[in-house]
């Protein structure tokens, strides 16, 4: 997911102390390259144009206005055909957030329009996750967990989906290289940003330096949620959902666009009224889009 900014707007709720901001807050124009991740503090925003990443494909810059809005359309329809009440992990929903996370509405899966979602490459998706440079509160077993978690819930898209240890990986020769993504923790390859998804090169980096940044101004804040939210956040990204989604509580979503627009819920209520609004897990909208794009019905 990417983004933020260097402005106090960009910092991780938790890393605003009490301060409701947004984790995703982004400013600026839509500059997520698909490979996403959470920047804390970082460079001014390239310019609005569009350029491609080394080893990337992923769009900086708005869209042309009509083929976002076509695009928009297609997604809409064809959420609108497939529409579904997904039942969420959540279980039974007892408020709105909880309601948004387990239903998507007609209408509701609405994108910024900043990316082309796309099919899974390989319709599959198996991570393998190498512990190596982990902060030390965070054991193996745990970042296992919350992959195996965000993989399963994402699986409800209908494409089969797998987290393993690199220890225990073993190479397979049916596997599709361009299906296998690579968990790791690397300061490079996530640029400043907590995470980071690169579909190009395959992986999916994290950040123990803004893990460590997130213990040292928020201890009490449980960086587990943040862990298992940026973990769902970016692998959404390898399931197809490049577009990033104007709900609020979507695990795909941006809460701005960085021209003075917030993403929505139900009630109409503000993201802000909560630390964080964001689900930790995919969401029915998150599943619903990712089905329409990649053909499926489902598990
Ligand atoms: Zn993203």
């Amino acid at each position: 997911m990417a983004v933020a900014s260097a402005s106090a707007a960009g910092l991780a709720p938790a890393l605003a102390g009490a301060r409701a901001v947004p984790l995703f807050a982004r400013r600026g124009p839509l500059q997520e390259t698909g490979a996403r991740r959470w920047r804390v503090r970082g460079p001014v925003p390239p310019p609005r144009k569009e350029r491609r990443l080394p080893g990337a494909f992923f769009r900086i810059g708005p869209r042309p206005a009509h083929a976002t809005i076509a695009r928009m359309k297609r997604i809409l329809i064809a959420l609108l055909c497939g529409a579904s009440a997904w039942a969420g992990a959540t279980g039974t929903a007892s408020s709105v957030r909880d309601r948004e996370i387990a239903t998507c509405l007609p209408g509701e899966a609405v994108t910024w329009g900043d990316g082309l979602d796309r099919p899974a490459p390989g319709h599959r998706v198996r991570l393998v996750y190498r512990h190596a440079g982990a902060p030390p509160w965070f054991d193996e077993a745990l970042v296992l967990g919350a992959l195996q978690r965000a993989a399963s819930a994402w699986s409800a898209c209908g494409i089969p989906a797998e987290a393993v240890r690199e220890a225990a990986a073993r190479t397979s020769g049916g596997d599709d290289p361009a299906a296998v993504t690579l968990v790791q923790w690397s300061e490079a390859a996530t640029r400043g940003n907590f995470a980071l998804a690169n579909l190009g090169d395959h992986t999916l980096s994290l950040s123990a330096a803004m893990f460590r940044l997130l213990a040292e101004r928020n201890p009490h804040h449980p960086a587990s949620q943040t862990l298992q939210m940026a973990i769902s956040h970016e692998m959404g990204h390898f399931f197809g959902l490049m577009a990033h989604s104007r709900r609020c509580v979507d695990a795909m979503s941006y809460y701005t666009n960085g021209r003075g627009e917030t993403c929505s819920t139900r009630d109409g209520g503000s993201h802000r009224a909560v630390v964080e609004y964001r689900s930790e897990l995919p969401t029915a909208c998150d599943i619903a889009r990712c089905r329409a794009v990649n053909g499926t019905k489902g598990r």
